[in-house]
């Protein structure tokens, strides 16, 4: 069973088997404004939003992360409910902010990096965070891959040997079925040159539920697994998530947290380190902080690239290096991945180089001194 935190009164006499369960936490999941009204004092601004974004890019919570909301800023509930800003545009936004379908050498498997490849497995999450990057996708029915789709990105995969690292996506992968997800695993583990596979799934976030003894059982013959999950405040590090994430370590897969930074939610560096601490001690490790991608609906969550590397610089010497993810901006257009840090160098003087450290002090290094150049 798993421990309990706080659960909204509207589910107070829920049995503990029910809230428990996945399928019940999915199939109560909230996703229109009429029952959103009855459980919590929605704001004008998220009314608009709603409104504005029925038939785009939907909303949905399960009553677990719904319970975790609190007032109008609170930085679980900014992530889940519309807001009016997300009707703002700017010339800079994109519908597919990374390039990924035309990066997609058959549909729904986006082979940007030679040696990986991301695939697409449903369209259902159990929220839909309000600054996905597949907006344009995820949430929307017609995006289900079909059986034909998933064979033909198989494939695409055998007959790819470079490629040696999958991730399994969407949308959520664990929206689907134990015996559907295993069927796909399975699939990639047949194929030779595959070495690891990765789960990119939000669940041990918003329906930490689903991470059960049976579905891990039953991935235990494909490992090497990785899991990339997506905690972004501390307020979503519950009892119940942290159980989910022993879980997976128990049962052998490496865990790691890929955030994004959100301006007002998350974008300060004290909120960065006490999630990052969080996970740490949940053998979860900090893995990226991205940047926002500049998808339509997004321009008020974004913030400044340099937020994040001020976050960095704060971090550095002052938390466990383990505590600190990588600042990654993947760039619009297909570009990719590029990871930003500080710049510590405050001057070069032949092979003197002057660094500053974490507390504001400089330090000179002789760089290669037997070197004659
Ligand atoms: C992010 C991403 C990957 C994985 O990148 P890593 O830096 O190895 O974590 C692979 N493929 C695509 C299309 C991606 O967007
Ligand atoms: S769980 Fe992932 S795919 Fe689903 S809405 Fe959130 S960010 Fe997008």
């Amino acid at each position: 069973m798993m421990p309990r935190s706080v659960r909204h009164p509207a589910w107070c006499d829920v049995s503990d088997a029910d809230w428990s369960d996945w399928r019940w936490q999915l199939r109560r999941r909230v996703r229109d404004l009429a029952t959103l009204e009855t459980l919590i004092a929605v704001t004008d601004e998220e009314r608009r939003g709603i409104t504005g974004r029925v038939g785009t890019f939907p909303f949905a919570a399960t009553p677990y992360y719904l319970s975790l909301f609190e007032g109008p800023d609170c930085p679980v509930r900014r992530q889940a409910i519309p807001h009016a800003d997300e009707l703002l545009t700017t010339p800079w936004d994109l519908d597919d902010p990374l390039g990924e379908d035309p990066h997609s050498p058959v549909p729904n498997l986006v082979h940007r990096y030679p040696d990986r490849a991301l695939l697409y497995v449903t369209h259902n999450c159990a929220v839909y965070c309000r600054h996905c990057t597949r907006a344009r996708k995820v949430g929307d029915a017609r995006t289900a891959p079909s059986r034909a789709m998933f064979e033909a990105a198989y494939d695409y995969l055998r007959r790819t040997p470079a490629i040696k690292d999958v991730l399994v996506s969407g949308g959520d992968p664990l929206s689907l079925s134990d015996d559907r997800l295993v069927e796909i695993i399975a699939a990639l583990r047949a194929i030779p040159h595959i070495e690891i596979i990765r789960l990119c799934t939000r669940n041990p976030v918003t329906l930490p539920q689903r991470i059960t003894p049976a579905l891990l059982e039953a991935l235990r013959p494909y490992h090497p697994l990785f899991v990339s999950t997506h905690f972004n405040h501390p307020r979503e590090c519950t009892p119940e998530a942290a159980q989910a994430l022993n879980l997976l370590a128990d049962a052998g897969f490496s865990v790691g947290n890929q955030m994004v930074l959100l301006r007002g939610i998350n974008d300060d560096e004290p909120t960065v380190t006490e999630l990052g601490r969080w996970l740490l001690r949940n053998r979860c490790r900090p893995y990226y902080m991205f940047q926002c991608d500049p998808v339509g609906g997004t321009a008020h969550l974004r913030t400044a690239v340099q937020t994040g590397v001020d976050i960095l610089d704060r971090m550095r010497g002052r938390v466990s290096g383990l505590a600190i993810p990588q600042l990654a901006v993947d760039l619009p257009g297909g570009g990719g991945k590029i990871t930003l840090v500080p710049d510590r160098l405050v001057k070069l003087d032949g092979k003197r180089r002057v660094y500053r450290d974490a507390f504001g002090g400089t330090f000179d290094y002789v760089d290669a001194p037997l070197d004659d150049s």
